[in-house]
């Protein structure tokens, strides 16, 4: 399934004409219904598999870009391929790692970088953009390419813009409520990643895209770094990350609903690992879908866009230019190929290959 779809659907512009007259790709391209788009991960994972729980921790994967694995296309499934068979980095000094190496290299070619410099609007002469509002000062750049969230991009930076639809009523994948504990004892029963998973997943995940609400039995996610990287955390003691999906925020994820969460979390965690967690919890952060959208700028904290629930969501994803407006290109999780790092990393790189088209086209 990769071979056949991960060179349209993840390396490629889904939008432009010169993918689909590409022979090598419309090769792929014609053997599409192979991807079994029309049945769900769940569906097609039933099949491949007897026991339930292992058919249980492969449809996690359609959480990976904040989507329902009982809805989502078949075709997800490449992502258990890319994890098991292709294989994940562990960037050493965490995630933060990787923009500090991008930082180093965009710097090795003197290209300067202005942190803490929040854009407030890009303009625009007719369909041409031409200039970002930044800090009181308007800039003049040949080229503008956002990273910004592209829901919030639209009501908050291009106001003048007609929103396109899929923009308009966005269909939102999942946000996320994140605990950094430190705690002070090493758990042996823990690996570097363990998830916990609630009894009946399919209910868990009705009430995050139906009810748009918390499930009593949340999925525990417990991210221990430690275990990997022993300088993460001091001596005899460990740093635990506790993440659950939640839904996308539309003012109902309040206080209340974060203290039930924990409260059931926690419950989750002293029943599983027979313990009493909160008399070990000596540090705590707490990152909620609004300060994910605080700081991200990723409306109703929605982790990666909108979901994938349907067949068409790929082609739904806002395109990384737009047809009508010139100068100005889009990438990050919101547009094209999606959300999560690699795909992320994706759109940068089909965008980089369509602005070195447009500026040949235009020096032609
Ligand atoms: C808790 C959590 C856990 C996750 N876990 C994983 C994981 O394990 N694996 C994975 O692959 N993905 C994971 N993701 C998803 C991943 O982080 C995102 O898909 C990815 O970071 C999106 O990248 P981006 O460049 O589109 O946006 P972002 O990384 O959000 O970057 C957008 C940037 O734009 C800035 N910005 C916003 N508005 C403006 C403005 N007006 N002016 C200037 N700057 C602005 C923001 O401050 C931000 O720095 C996780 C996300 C969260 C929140």
């Amino acid at each position: 399934m990769y071979d056949i779809s991960a060179d349209v659907f993840i390396f490629s512009s889904l939008h432009k004409i010169s993918t689909w007259t590409n022979p090598e790709l419309r090769k792929n391209a014609s053997k599409a219904l192979k991807l079994k788009p029309f049945s769900s991960m769940f569906n097609e994972l039933s099949k491949m598999f007897e026991k339930d729980k292992t058919i249980q921790i492969f449809s996690r994967y359609a959480t990976y870009n904040g989507s329902n694995p009982y809805k989502a296309p078949s075709t997800l499934n490449v992502i258990a391929h890319l994890e098991h068979n292709i294989g994940a980095y562990f960037p050493k000094n965490g995630m933060r790692q990787i923009i500090n190496e991008l930082e180093n290299i965009i710097k090795k070619y003197n290209i300067s970088v202005f942190t803490n410099s929040y854009v407030e609007k890009i303009n625009f002469d007719k369909k041409v953009a031409k200039s970002i509002l930044v800090n009181n000062q308007i800039l003049e750049y040949d080229l503008i390419i956002s990273d910004v969230d592209i829901n919030f991009l639209y009501r908050n930076l291009l106001k003048d813009l007609k929103m396109p639809k899929k923009i308009k009523k966005p269909d939102f994948s999942t946000s996320a409520l994140i605990f950094y504990w430190g705690i002070n004892k090493k758990f042996a029963e823990l690996d570097l990643h363990n998830i916990l998973f609630s009894d009946n997943y399919k209910e868990e995940f009705e009430y995050l895209f139906d009810k748009k609400t918390i499930y009593n039995d949340p999925t525990v996610y417990i991210y221990v770094s430690k275990k990997h990287n022993q300088s993460d955390a001091p001596q005899g003691k460990e740093n635990w990350f506790v993440m659950i999906n939640t839904p996308a925020n539309k003012g109902q994820i309040d206080e209340n609903y974060i203290k039930t969460a924990r409260k059931n979390i926690i419950e989750k965690i002293n029943r599983v690992l027979k313990t009493n967690i909160e008399k070990h919890i000596e540090f705590e952060h707490i990152n909620t879908p609004q300060s994910i959208e605080k700081y991200t700028g990723s409306l109703a904290g929605a982790l990666y866009g909108a979901n994938s629930n349907s067949i068409m969501s790929a082609f739904n994803r806002h395109a990384n230019f737009r047809r009508n407006l010139k100068n100005i290109y889009f990438v990050g999780g919101s547009v094209h190929p999606g959300g999560g790092i690699p795909l992320c990393i994706a759109s940068a790189k089909i965008t980089s290959e369509i602005i070195k088209k447009d500026i040949l086209l235009k020096n032609k």
